[in-house]
């Protein structure tokens, strides 16, 4: 199927730059926009646009009948859903196909699988995925969490099965914690995911973060475009990406893809999905923790050094295409990527207000997927993330260069960012050294 008008049904960077390759394809980009984001530029840019609610996400960007009138109106064929909002509504994937609209992203019942963290855990486990040692599935009796967690061994880790984005996490050193810990999780995650259910796990200490993009076709192909390090994290959150991730050894990585290759296969994955894992500096083994069963942020990177458009091809997977082999698919070079946001970059207290300043930086292999523009007010309602600066070279020591000089060249006045706390990074000698691991920036 020729798919020929595409809804996006995100905003910010990501819309922005799913309409570039959708109109690079020679397809029409539909765009829906919350009143708040009239002034967008890719409501600018795109072939059409339409208003779909107030500022807030729910009147708008997670309003699904909203979303499908809008697709209806104009007559699109198929919704891209980027990440964060619909994009890993079940839901909502089966109102699109109820109503002959194509999601370009997996299958219900792929996502289904992957949505619960717990329930993941357990399919990867069958599948011979290592895994981080824990309950198996959810936990509802505290007796059973307390014999549980003297069996793996303090510290452990509380985790909600439907959390993301860092949230719903508690670590426990020790049993006198556990309930209390338990107590505090389970209502951060009903509040924060509406769903309370909890799950624990052996707390890794000083892992990195280290995950494998796939991409799979509807017959049966599954290639893997490398792995990410994204150790670089403030409270669980993902700051600073790479790839590939240099510390890995041949063998390790070689089995790190293949083990990808085998879960993606493993539940008849289609579409474009990542695969996180834990690795451990000592041991060098490594442990699935969840599967985003969409595009991430930081897909960026292994674009760069792959030379892939991977929107392009979550495309032409939709629209039935067969994927490249494996041998098609060359990995070279190194690409970093820092994530701007509008915060301060000491606290991290999300800093929204309107653009006075803004320069780009530019040069040879260095990209700035971002939304703002000079006179464009940063909103208090959405993400505090505005951008992302990502550059390409021959090897990682290389990419920190680039990087302090594209961080040097990024002006944006009028709000605060944390532009200055990248900047900081690239001089910081436990990053440069690759001597860091996930919990770096809270002990320093
Ligand atoms: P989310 O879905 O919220 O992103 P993840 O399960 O992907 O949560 O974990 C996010 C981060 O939390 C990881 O990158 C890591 O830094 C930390 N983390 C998660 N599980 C563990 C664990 N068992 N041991 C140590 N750190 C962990």
């Amino acid at each position: 199927m020729k798919i020929k008008r595409i809804l996006i049904a995100n905003r910010g960077e990501i819309a922005l730059r799913a309409l570039r390759t959708i109109q690079e394809m020679g397809k029409e980009a539909i765009v829906v926009h919350s009143t708040a984001d009239k002034d967008a530029l890719y409501v600018k840019y795109a072939d059409a646009s339409i208003c779909i609610g107030a500022p807030r996400s729910s009147d708008s960007y997670l309003n699904i009948p909203a979303i499908l009138s809008a697709a209806e109106i104009s007559e699109a064929d198929a919704i891209f859903p980027g990440y964060g909002f619909l994009s890993e509504n079940q839901n909502f994937v089966e109102i699109c196909q109820k109503h002959n609209i194509k999601f370009i992203g997996p299958s219900v019942e792929a996502m289904s699988l992957m949505s619960d963290k717990s329930k993941a855990k357990q399919v990867m486990q069958r599948a011979g995925v290592p895994v981080v040692p824990g309950s198996d599935g959810e936990i509802t009796d505290m007796s059973v969490a307390k014999k549980l967690a003297k069996e793996i061994g303090y510290p452990v880790i509380l985790k909600a099965a439907a959390g993301g984005g860092g949230r719903g996490m508690r670590v426990v050193e020790k049993e006198e914690d556990l309930e209390k810990n338990f107590w505090a999780a389970e209502s951060e995650a009903m509040s924060a995911f509406g769903d309370g259910s909890m799950y624990m796990e052996k707390y890794i200490s000083n892992p990195r973060h280290i995950e494998v993009q796939i991409l799979a076709d509807e017959h049966g192909n599954a290639v893997h475009i490398g792995e990410r390090d994204c150790s670089m994290q403030r409270r669980h959150q993902k700051l600073i990406e790479e790839s590939p991730a240099s510390l890995l050894d041949e063998t390790t990585r070689k089995k790190l893809h293949q083990t990808a290759i085998t879960a993606t296969k493993a539940i008849g994955y289609c579409g474009a999905g990542t695969f996180e894992f834990l690795y451990d500096q000592k041991s060098k083994e490594f442990y699935f923790i969840e599967m985003n069963t969409r595009l991430q942020v930081e897909h960026c990177v292994s674009e760069m050094v792959s030379g892939l458009d991977l929107i392009e091809w979550m495309i032409r997977i939709a629209e039935g295409e067969k994927l490249l082999s494996q041998d098609e698919i060359n990995l070279s070079g190194h690409a970093l990527e820092c994530r701007i946001t509008a915060e301060d970059p000491k606290s991290f207290v999300p800093n929204p207000g309107k653009i006075i300043k803004y320069i780009a930086p530019g040069g040879r292999n260095v990209r700035m997927d971002s939304y703002i523009y000079e006179g464009y007010s940063v909103l208090p309602y959405y993400d505090s993330m505005i951008g992302k600066l990502i550059v390409y070279e021959k090897d990682r020591n290389r990419a920190i260069a680039k990087m302090r000089v594209a961080l040097d060249e990024l002006v944006i006045q009028g709000i605060k960012t944390t532009k200055d706390f990248h900047r900081t990074m690239m001089d910081n000698l436990d990053f440069i050294n690759n001597k860091y691991d996930t919990n770096y920036l809270s002990k320093h």
